[in-house]
């Protein structure tokens, strides 16, 4: 760590609704913006730091400045009657009570519970639910460790957002790191686990390792990856260089490189500008350092990175600094979803700009993919076939492993954001894969 070494501790401060206006930047701002930001933030959550307020956010450009958009909550986020009714009370100082019913009815409204996570993919054993564990593609199972359910700052467009304004019926969290090893053991086909939150590196590495050694150090069943999914390197850099347990996490990661399992850190880069700040290089060097490979992936999203120009530059960059463009995901059709959505033909003409010109090393990265109930679909392409414009589909992942790289056709639509809103493309009544999927959501004991 000689060259790391040198940069001061930060103390990290995180920032919500409570104590936003304590920051003398945020202080300066107009009163109206202030009175939107806390109005909006009644209804999805809010959290900003002092390293995202001080180094990423451009203050000459509010509030159009991508990385505020990123974190901090704009009116047009809710619908205009919504926005009204929240401030409206905000503004005759409603009782808590009041206020917090109406925020609920207009969360609800908003599709807090996508593509039926908790129904389809929490497994059930011996009768007991695993909380804590997805699983839904053969070869690879999602942890959730209870301590890493937050994040050093929330994305406006975080799709995990009902959990954290406390509305998700279950939590999927556990703490139970035997619970993961015995379900490894009993299922042999899962060789990668990816250790998900909100993020775990929000966790000290002490509770960390709780859950990685016992994996180390028994190897359950065929495990062969740990993947673990994090926006630590663009929102608090500092955890890999300066916080008093960034050695610690170092040595972990290394444990598990020398262990002989391959260690992944899956990084949420959402705009070149999270990579630009020398700290935020280092805190990425330092991870490769230890032998993890770092893959990168981020959701498409209007006002923060829907411009193909951005995107070529975040893979370039990101190649450049050692990491792995990985996928480009479509926003999931959830929270201000109106205010972010991209449609789909919008968004693989982006993506093909921005693939086009860049290298080869660069074009690992797949997309623009939809996280469906189904599995991840590709938009693949847009052609004309028989004289109809169509969109071209593609499984990189199914629910049902057949359907991995099947292809599959949906008529053109300039306005679709998602498969909910796409029809097959040669007059069939559902796509292939529809009617299998209705079995394997009526055999899931929970599923509402
Ligand atoms: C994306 C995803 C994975 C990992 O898929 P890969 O294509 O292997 O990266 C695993 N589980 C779920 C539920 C996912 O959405
Ligand atoms: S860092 Fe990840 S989990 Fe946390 S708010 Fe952003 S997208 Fe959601």
């Amino acid at each position: 760590m000689s060259k790391a070494a040198k940069i001061l501790p930060k103390p990290f401060i995180a920032y919500s609704r409570k104590n936003i206006i304590n920051n003398r930047i945020v202080n300066t701002l107009p009163k109206d913006m202030v009175n939107e930001i806390l109005a909006v933030s009644t209804v999805f959550p809010f959290r900003t730091n002092n390293y995202v307020i001080e180094e990423l956010i451009d203050w000459d450009n509010i509030p159009n400045d991508p990385i505020f958009q990123l974190t901090f909550p704009t009116r047009d986020m809710l619908e205009k009657n919504d926005f009204d009714r929240v401030n409206r009370l905000l503004n005759l100082n409603a009782p808590e009570k009041k206020l917090l019913e109406t925020v609920r009815k207009i969360q609800e409204k908003l599709n807090p519970h996508p593509a039926s996570q908790m129904e389809m993919n929490v497994p059930v054993e011996d009768g007991e639910m695993m909380r804590g564990i997805q699983h839904k593609y053969e070869e690879t199972a999602l942890f959730f460790p209870s301590q890493g359910q937050t994040c050093h700052a929330y994305c406006t467009y975080c799709f995990r957002w009902p959990q954290f304004v406390g509305i998700d019926k279950l939590k999927f969290a556990s703490s139970n790191s035997e619970q993961l090893v015995n379900y490894l053991t009993k299922h042999p086909e899962v060789t990668d686990v990816l250790i998900t939150g909100g993020d775990p590196l929000f966790m000290s590495s002490k509770l960390l390792r709780r859950y990685i050694e016992p994996l180390i150090k028994k190897k359950p069943g065929n495990l062969s990856s740990i993947r673990i999914g994090t926006k630590v390197p663009a929102y608090w850099p500092y955890r890999f260089i300066t916080d008093k347990d960034s050695d610690d996490l170092l040595r972990l990661f290394e444990e598990v490189v020398n262990s002989g399992l391959h260690l992944a850190i899956m990084t949420h880069y959402s705009h070149p500008r999270e990579l630009k700040p020398s700290i935020a290089q280092q805190a990425l060097q330092q991870i490769l350092k230890t032998g993890a490979v770092v893959r990168c992936q981020a959701p498409i999203i209007r006002h923060i990175n829907d411009d193909p120009e951005l995107w070529a530059t975040l893979w370039k960059v990101q190649v450049k600094l050692g990491a792995i463009p990985y996928y480009m995901f479509i926003g999931r059709n959830t929270g201000p979803k109106n205010y972010f959505k991209v449609p789909l033909s919008e968004a693989y003409h982006i993506f093909t700009k921005a693939y086009s010109s860049v290298s080869g090393l660069c074009r690992t990265v797949r997309g623009p993919s939809m996280s469906c109930t189904a599995g991840k679909v590709l938009i693949s392409g847009i052609a004309d076939i028989r004289d109809k414009k169509v969109f071209i589909l593609k499984f990189i992942q199914g629910r049902d492993p057949k359907w991995a790289n099947r292809t599959f056709f949906a008529q053109y639509d300039d306005d679709a954001c998602w498969i909910n809103e796409l029809k097959p493309a040669f007059g069939e009544t559902e796509f292939f894969y529809e009617k299998q999927l209705l079995g394997m959501k009526a055999k899931q004991p929970h599923y509402k």
